[in-house]
């Protein structure tokens, strides 16, 4: 790029190295990858592009004979025959056309399908910190808007730039055979409307950019107080005239910044047409000095005129190639962004299916943070023999969910190994170990589908006979039976139409179809009803039965009936052992016991 800093007066004063697109090879090379299974079709697109141009010259050219020959020598016949000719181009072009399009969105569509199946599995390997971490919405965006973005780079980016350079390469061979003082009279005027084309483009693409941010700004004012929750915030703390002035401000400059943009347009355009005049009025005037001397005839002069067009409008479209380059490429960099992302939790190399089953799951001096210097959990150690029943208990916050989500791998330990049959985890393979433990949270998950249709989530094979039993086992088969579908009933978005122990029994049957050897479960904290707790009480008892369990416990019978309790407080267990034993040791659990358990313990 020149230096052009001078260019440019006032507020639209800008630096143009900011539009200057940043491409490294790699890059460049990374994206074509995704055009290289269809390069057939492209070739096929371009050579249809190719065709099309050398078409597109025949028009002018058959003029030139109509007002050259046909017409002074009042030769009806090739009047007729040069008008059906110029009919056929224009209907040969216009199927070229058809055939154009279908090869775009064929291969448009189909790099936006292989990315879209790509980015799926890439997410599913992502780890649940990203979804912990991440916008909500934003996974969203990128499968969808973004990925489909990619489809215009082709249709817009590659295939107009193609089709420019075609039209303008055999345009211009065409204007110098015809005449080569008039083409390059015609050609001397480009650089007067490719500099303003330019900055202009650039001054553009910066109000652009400026009311872009505008409007995410705006966006973002109206999804912190116009949200539930944060329409609520802006309320309880009488927020409402700041949120209408920061509002109404942000809007005000998107405002004037549109406006901006489109005059930027008009101003534009104006000086545009004036430049792109000056071209045909000086091959009229020195094409009209030839004609005088008889070097030249009128109909090469209209054709030159018409040609002209062919050269000016590619060349301005291609002085701002670049913009467009430049977004294509952001918005492959912004999909890249998340291809690159670590997954982080892989299969080791040498990991292997491995049986859980009679096994032990011993935790080794293990330490993990989410984030640095603020560890969740450090140095637990404990052994959950093989079928026994571990109870977690201990304040909110203490660690209890870390530690029982480390043992699925949902998160990655910093230090220390947590080994089941005295195998490191990472030896196992994530797939083998996973299905192997059945996960019962608090917050139960259900999609929007049938109740048969989440249950067989968890074992897809599962008979009618097993689905019931396993219902039965969870004493949700009679509520099931009485709603008015039965087990066709649907639960609504995310099980909102089921109450919290019902839906716990739900995920507690499901966990029974899976059938694992290992059960975490995070008992639900939320007050139920006491036919509610005897039914999940018996459900757990037959979820547990035989299996080796480790449960965040909230109530005292199953504090009661665990073999091993591990007191959890700040990420550490301060206190382990028997119900009986830990009272008498008059520590944290006799406290927690006196604050949380006792009311029940009558
Ligand atoms: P408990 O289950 O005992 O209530 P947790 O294991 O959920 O406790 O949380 C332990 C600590 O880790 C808390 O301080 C909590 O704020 C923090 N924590 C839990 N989940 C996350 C997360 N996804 N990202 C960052 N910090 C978290």
């Amino acid at each position: 790029m020149g230096p052009g800093g001078g260019f440019g007066h006032g507020k639209l004063k800008f630096d143009e190295e900011e539009a200057k697109p940043d491409i490294s090879k790699a890059l460049l090379l990374r994206i074509v990858k995704y055009f290289a299974p269809y390069w057939k079709q492209t070739l096929l697109v371009m050579t249809v592009l190719c065709i099309s141009a050398v078409l597109g010259l025949l028009p002018p050219i058959l003029i030139q004979q109509i007002i050259d020959r046909a017409l002074p020598d009042k030769n009806l016949q090739l009047l007729f025959l040069l008008v059906a000719a110029s009919l056929a181009t224009t209907v040969v072009s216009g199927l070229l056309g058809v055939l154009q399009n279908y090869l775009n969105s064929f291969i448009s569509q189909n790099i936006v399908h292989d990315m879209k199946n790509q980015m799926y599995r890439h997410l599913q390997s992502m780890p649940l910190q990203f979804y912990s971490g991440v916008k909500q919405g934003e996974v969203i965006t990128r499968m969808t808007s973004d990925i489909a973005g990619i489809q215009g780079v082709f249709n817009s980016t590659i295939v107009n730039c193609a089709s420019n350079l075609f039209i303008l390469i055999s345009t211009a061979v065409t204007l110098f055979i015809m005449n080569w003082k008039l083409a390059l009279l015609g050609i001397l005027v480009i650089p007067l409307f490719i500099v303003p084309t330019r900055k202009m483009g650039n001054v553009r693409w910066k109000l652009a950019k400026e009311t872009q941010e505008k409007i995410s700004e705006q966006n973002q004012i109206i999804e912190e107080t116009l949200s539930l929750s944060g329409y609520m915030l802006m309320k309880l703390f009488t927020r409402e005239d700041t949120a209408l002035a920061s509002f109404q401000t942000v809007n005000a400059q998107a405002t004037r910044l549109q406006i901006r943009e489109s005059m930027a347009g008009r101003w534009f355009m104006l000086v545009l047409t004036t430049f792109t005049s000056i071209g045909p009025m000086l091959i009229y005037l020195y094409g009209g000095y030839l004609f005088i001397q008889g070097e030249l005839s009128i109909g090469a002069i209209i054709t030159f005129v018409a040609l002209l067009s062919r050269l000016y409008i590619p060349v301005m479209q291609m002085t701002n190639l670049y913009v467009d380059v430049n977004r294509s490429v952001a918005l492959f960099e912004r999909i890249f962004d998340y291809f690159d992302m670590d997954p982080l939790i892989v299969d080791a190399k040498l990991a292997l299916p491995s049986r859980v089953e009679g096994q032990d799951i011993v935790f080794e001096q293990v330490n993990f943070a989410y984030a640095p210097d603020k560890p969740a959990l450090s140095g637990i150690s404990f052994t959950a023999a093989a079928g026994s029943l571990t109870a977690l208990v201990g304040p909110s916050g203490a660690g209890k969910t870390t530690i029982t989500n480390l043992i699925p791998r949902l998160y990655e330990l910093d230090s220390g190994v947590i080994r089941i049959g005295g195998k490191d985890i990472r030896e196992f393979t994530l797939h083998s170990l996973r299905s192997q433990i059945g996960l019962v949270t608090q917050d139960t998950y259900l999609f929007n589908g049938t109740i048969r249709e989440n249950l067989l989530y968890a074992n897809a094979e599962a008979t009618e006979a097993e689905l019931t039993a396993a219902c039965e086992a969870a004493f949700i088969h009679d509520f099931i039976l009485k709603l008015p579908e039965g087990y066709n009933t649907v639960v609504g978005n995310r099980g909102i139409k089921l109450s919290c122990g019902e839906k716990q029994r739900m995920s507690i049957a499901r966990v029974l179809l899976k059938n694992p050897p290992i059960i975490i479960m995070d008992e639900a904290t939320s007050s139920l009803d006491t036919v509610s707790e005897y039914y999940i009480q018996q459900a757990m008892h037959e979820l547990l039965r035989g299996k080796t369990s480790m449960v965040i416990a909230h109530r005292l019978s199953t504090i009661m009936a665990a073999d091993n309790i591990l007191v959890v407080q700040d990420g550490r267990i301060v206190e382990s052992g028997q119900h009986a034993s830990l009272l008498a040791e008059n520590g944290v659990y006799r406290d927690l016991y006196n604050k949380q358990f006792q009311r029940e313990d009558s």
